[in-house]
């Protein structure tokens, strides 16, 4: 007997898609098949992996298809998988809210660009079963988990709400009934030879066979194995689709088979945009899928690739690996890694003639994944300077991004290392008191603004005999001897003057110094060689918790006019208490001009509130 049927409302978000599938979307329709097919291929997919821990899933000579029927009388294109099937809640969930991530970044795009551009976007995304609504104004998908068991049958002409009831007799799979709509696509889509082309354009690739009637549509033929020159960039941009989810078609793909002792095809491609999950703990592993034999060993095996190239999708097939490799095989496995290497090479050596012969593509890849390839020098994988060479900068020569050979080739002789300003916030970055020594000089200055910057600018080393500085450092000043020899007379006068300053600041201060590399500032601060740089310091407190600072050296502009009052100041009366509030907002002015606080943020206020009562013009 059946069971009542249940009618339950769909999702806001749901009907929100579906009345754009079912008013808007007159173009691109036909992509409802390549979706509903993928569809019924993960399925099978899943089915086969369960299959593993329970053989009584699949029978020894069951094998699994997609098939298409049609039904001219009634108008219907079904769709029908033996595959993993759905249970009710499966149902619920699966067919009446948004659970695709694909989806509801569809949703999210159309938002953001207007409807209008819909129909442009449909064909980009995949908007998975949704889709069938475009060509159908009732579907019915009939669902079971197994055999002769219970099974459960959802319907809907998408106003608003679906039915499910539950049904008996079904076989285990799913079948998904299209009633076509009449004005159009039940002409177009009721043709054997139209889905065939479907078929061949879309899904071609399709590791099930997909039926129709006797004759199977796809040629199944894994794109990776046809010779490079017949693959076209459309097919390669479906199967990376289809492959990845993503809706862009990819930056660049690569594309090599090696013979020999050790045989093996790689199909690679690279992304244009970077995943969201880029950074996230789970996903810090590299993704490649390994076939041997035809046979996928791995969705996702880790060990083709360094966790740095985890941006990089595709499909690695090899002849000569055993079937049933375990994770310790793998990592140890002299094929394995003799193909990881290769890769590696292959992917660098494909960035740098992207980096020479289209520098803008190469753009979209850095702004995308350049913070990943830094990584990659962090762990030490910078052999020969390859990956320090691809990496692009912004600095203070403009707003174009450059390479390091870019930025040595512009600096003067007397230049003779790469400097570097680090910290967040490239804006502050600009402004800060730093590089006004550098820009009065005619030295540029590499911004090192995003979080693995510091640990990057450790880890670059040399290029071209020359090391990487720091801004921060002390001996950044660029001060001639000449400059010094002034410097030093100069420092005469304020010497108990600083010697009482260092005695007040305490730990924090190691010193207080005269400098001339200040050309409008009145103070910076810097660190001795060796000491960590600001910015990192302040990471590795957030990161550890509280770690004592460094002492830092204060320096004072020469001839500031405040810095020269100062001096006055103290020569008249060393007692005098606007000696230390001076030097007080002197030493906070360079803290925030780095990024920081000053140590006593209340103190700081009151002796600039105090200032500006002083220094404010009155009414009259
Ligand atoms: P996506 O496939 O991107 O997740 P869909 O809207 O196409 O989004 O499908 C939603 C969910 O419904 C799928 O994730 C899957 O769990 C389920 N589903 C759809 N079609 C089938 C099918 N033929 N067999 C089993 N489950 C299916």
């Amino acid at each position: 007997m059946t069971a009542q049927a249940e009618t339950q409302p769909f999702q806001a978000e749901v009907q929100e898609l579906l009345d754009l599938m079912i008013h808007s979307l007159y173009t691109h329709q036909e992509i409802f098949l390549r979706e509903l097919i993928s569809n019924a291929s993960d399925a099978l997919d899943k089915l086969r992996v369960e299959a593993l821990t329970n053989s009584e899933l699949l029978g020894s000579d069951e094998k699994l298809t997609i098939s298409l029927e049609l039904d001219a009388d009634s108008g219907c294109l079904s769709i029908l998988d033996n595959g993993i099937g759905m249970d009710r809640d499966d149902l619920v969930q699966g067919l009446g809210t948004i659970a695709s991530s694909g989806t509801r970044r569809f949703l999210e795009e159309l938002k953001e660009r207007g409807a209008d551009d819909a129909p442009e976007l449909i064909g980009q995304f995949g908007v998975g079963f949704y889709a069938s609504f475009m060509v159908a104004d009732k579907v019915i998908v009939e669902t079971s988990r197994e055999n002769d068991g219970a099974g459960w049958r959802w319907t809907s002409s998408a106003d608003g709400s679906y039915t499910i009831e539950e049904v008996a007799g079904l076989e285990r799979g799913t079948r998904v009934e299209l009633h076509l709509k009449e004005d159009g696509p039940r002409e177009e889509y009721l043709h054997e030879h139209k889905l065939r082309e479907l078929v061949r354009r879309y899904s071609d690739f399709v590791e099930h066979p997909i039926m129709l009637g006797d004759d199977q549509l796809n040629s199944q033929k894994p794109i990776w194995i046809r010779p490079k020159s017949e693959v076209t960039s459309e097919e390669h941009a479906e199967f990376y689709r289809h492959l990845t989810h993503d809706f862009q078609e990819p930056l660049e793909t690569i594309h090599f088979q090696v013979e020999g002792a050790l045989e093996y095809t790689a199909l690679l491609y690279i992304p244009r945009t970077k995943p969201m999950d880029l950074f996230s703990e789970k996903q810090h592993r590299s993704r490649l899928s390994l076939y041997v034999r035809r046979v996928q060993i791995a969705e996702e095996c880790e060990d083709l690739l360094p966790p740095w190239l985890r941006f990089v999708r595709g499909v690695v097939e090899a002849s000569d690996l055993p079937l049933n490799v375990s994770r310790e095989v793998m990592q140890t496995n002299p094929h394995v890694r003799a193909i990881r290497s290769r890769l590696v090479k292959k992917i660098i050596s494909t960035l740098e003639t992207m980096l020479e012969k289209n520098r803008e593509d190469y753009e979209v890849f850095w702004a995308s994944f350049g913070a990943v390839i830094k990584e990659g020098i962090c762990a030490g994988d910078n052999e020969d300077n390859r990956l320090s060479k691809i990496c692009l900068f912004r600095s203070t020569h403009g707003d174009d991004w450059t390479t390091l050979q870019e930025y040595q080739d512009r600096a003067p002789k007397e230049q003779d290392a790469l400097w570097t300003i680090t910290g967040g916030g490239r804006a502050a970055l600009a402004a800060s008191p730093h590089l006004e020594t550098f820009r009065a000089k005619g030295f540029e200055v590499l911004y090192f603004d995003e979080p693995v910057d510091e640990w990057l600018l450790d880890a670059l080393g040399e290029v071209e005999g020359q090391p990487f500085k720091s801004v921060h450092s002390a001996d950044s000043s660029l001060q001639s001897e000449a400059d010094e020899k002034v410097l030093e007379k100069q420092s005469e006068t304020f010497k108990e003057l600083f010697e009482k300053l260092a005695e007040h600041f305490g730990d924090e201060v190691e010193s207080v110094c005269l400098t001339s590399r200040l050309t409008g500032s009145a103070a910076l601060l810097t660190s001795a060689a060796g000491a960590p740089r600001p910015h990192m310091e302040r990471m590795l407190r957030e990161m550890h918790g509280a770690a004592p600072p460094t002492a830092r050296i204060l320096e004072l502009g020469a001839n500031h006019p405040l810095v020269v009052q100062l001096g006055e100041l103290f020569a008249a009366n060393p007692g005098d208490p606007a000696v230390l509030d001076t030097a007080d907002l002197l030493y906070g002015q360079a803290l925030i001009a780095e990024g920081g606080v000053p140590v006593n943020p209340a103190r700081f206020n009151e002796l600039l509130c105090k200032l500006m009562l002083e220094g404010a013009p009155t009414k009259d």
